[in-house]
C-alpha cells in the first residue's frame, strides 16, 4: 500500500479536474472550499503542496452563459481567459479564510521544453513554496495552439511533479478511480485499487472511460501515471468531491486507484530529458555501444555511432537506437549532427584531427542520457 510513500512525502502535487470544481451554472464553491481546507491542513502539518487546477474553460463557459465548449480555438481561449480569473478569485477567497496566500502560474509546453524557462518556473515555484504561498498552476490556454498544447492538465500535473521533484501525485476527479468498465454506464463495474504495470488490459479499461468536462478522461490519467511511476513517484487517482478525500488517504484509508512506482526516484534533470523533450533526431548505434550504455552505464562515444538521422544542434535531445529501430534511450548531444556525422566510428583521440578541435570525448554523456526502460 502507499502508506510508506505517504509518510515519507514532503512535497506533493494535487490536480483537480474541471468536473469536480464546477457545478451546473458556476464554480462549485463548496468543493473549492473543502479542497482548500484539506490542503491548508496538510500544509499546517508541514507538507509542501502544489495545486494544478483545471476549470478555466468550464468556469468561463458558465460565466458566458454558453452550453458547449466552442470548437474554434480563439473562442475557447477567450472562454479560458474569462474563466481563469474567476477560478483564481474563488481559490484566493477560500485560502484566505485559512490564512493562506495563493500565487497563479500559467505555463505552456514551450516553457517546459526550454531549459532556462523550465529552471525559472522551478525557481519561482520553489520561492512560493518557501513563502508558504499555495502555487496554483494551469495551462496558459490563451496563447496556445492546438498542436503545441500540453494537452491536458493530467499531463501538466505529471510534468510539474517531475519538475518539482515531488514525492506524490494526487489526481482528483469525479469518479472513484480506474474501473474495468465505465461505472457511469455499467453498475457492475469494478474499481481497480492498485496498478503495478501498464498492461494492454489497463489501457483498454481506461480507454473506455472518457472525461465528462475536462479534456482528459481516464486514459490521460494512465499516461500521467506512466510518467511519474517510471520516475519512481507514486500516484493516486481518487474521487475529489467526497468529504476529505485527501486527508482520508493520508490517514491510511484506501481510496481510489494507487499506481505503484516502478523504480527509485530519478533525478529531476533526467526526468526532464525523458519526459519533456521531443527528440530532434536519432543516432543508430552498434551492438557494442548498446551494451556499453545499457548494461554498463557508460556514455555514448563516437566509435559506437553508425548513422545520424535528422539535423540537430549541440545540446539537442536526440534518441539513440539499434539498426532495427529499437529505441534504447534519449540524451543531450555534445556535437551537432553534421559533426557527429564526421566523427562517427572514430576513436576519441581521432576527434580533434577530424574536427579541428575536441570539446568532449562523448557524443552523449551518461549524466545527460535516460534509457528507454525508464520512460
Ligand atoms: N486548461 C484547461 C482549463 O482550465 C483544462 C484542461 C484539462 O481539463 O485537462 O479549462
Amino acid at each position: 500500500m502507499p502508506d510508506q510513500y505517504l509518510s515519507h512525502s514532503q512535497r506533493i502535487v494535487v490536480k483537480l479536474g474541471s468536473n469536480i470544481i464546477t457545478a451546473k451554472n458556476s464554480l462549485d464553491l463548496d468543493v473549492i472550499e473543502s479542497i482548500s481546507d484539506q490542503i491548508s491542513t496538510l500544509m499546517d502539518r508541514g507538507l509542501e503542496v502544489i495545486l494544478v487546477s483545471s476549470g478555466a474553460q468550464a468556469a468561463g463557459l458558465r460565466k458566458m452563459g454558453m452550453k458547449d465548449r466552442p470548437t474554434e480555438m480563439p473562442k475557447r481561449q477567450a472562454i479560458a481567459a474569462v474563466g481563469q480569473i474567476g477560478l483564481m478569485k474563488a481559490y484566493e477567497n477560500s485560502f484566505e479564510q485559512k490564512g493562506k496566500k495563493v500565487g497563479q502560474i500559467l505555463l505552456t509546453a514551450e516553457d517546459l521544453n526550454n531549459r532556462k524557462r523550465y529552471l525559472n518556473a522551478r525557481n519561482t515555484l520553489n520561492t512560493l513554496i518557501e513563502w508558504k504561498v499555495v502555487p496554483i498552476i494551469n495551462e496558459n490556454d490563451t496563447v496556445m495552439m492546438e498542436e503545441i498544447k500540453l494537452g491536458d492538465n493530467d499531463n501538466l500535473a505529471a510534468m510539474i511533479t517531475l519538475l518539482m521533484d515531488a514525492d506524490f501525485l494526487f489526481i482528483l476527479t469525479d469518479i472513484e478511480g480506474l474501473y474495468d468498465k465505465d461505472p457511469r454506464q455499467f453498475p457492475e463495474a469494478g474499481l481497480i485499487s492498485r496498478v503495478t504495470s501498464f498492461s494492454k488490459e489497463v489501457e483498454d479499461y481506461a480507454g473506455h472511460i472518457p472525461g465528462t468536462l475536462g479534456t482528459g478522461g481516464m486514459l490521460s490519467k494512465i499516461k500521467a501515471a506512466k510518467k511519474v511511476t517510471s520516475a519512481g513517484i507514486p500516484m493516486i487517482v481518487a474521487k475529489g468531491n467526497i468529504k476529505n478525500a485527501l486527508l482520508r488517504i493520508f490517514e491510511g484509508e484506501s481510496l481510489g486507484t494507487y499506481f505503484v512506482p516502478k523504480t527509485k526516484k530519478l533525478a529531476s534533470r533526467k526526468c526532464w530529458i525523458a519526459h519533456t523533450l521531443a527528440p530532434k533526431g536519432s543516432l543508430v548505434i552498434d551492438d557494442g555501444a548498446v551494451r556499453a550504455v545499457r548494461e554498463n552505464g557508460k556514455s555514448l562515444l563516437p566509435i559506437g555511432v553508425v548513422k545520424v538521422e535528422g539535423e540537430f544542434e549541440q545540446g539537442a535531445p536526440v534518441a539513440f537506437k539499434t539498426a532495427n529501430n529499437e529505441i534504447i534511450g534519449i540524451g543531450l548531444v555534445n556535437y551537432r549532427s553534421s559533426d557527429v556525422d564526421l566523427i562517427k566510428g572514430l576513436k576519441t583521440f581521432q576527434i580533434e584531427a577530424c574536427l579541428g578541435s575536441k570539446h568532449y570525448d562523448e557524443i552523449i554523456h551518461r549524466n545527460n542520457m535516460v534509457l528507454k526502460d525508464l520512460f
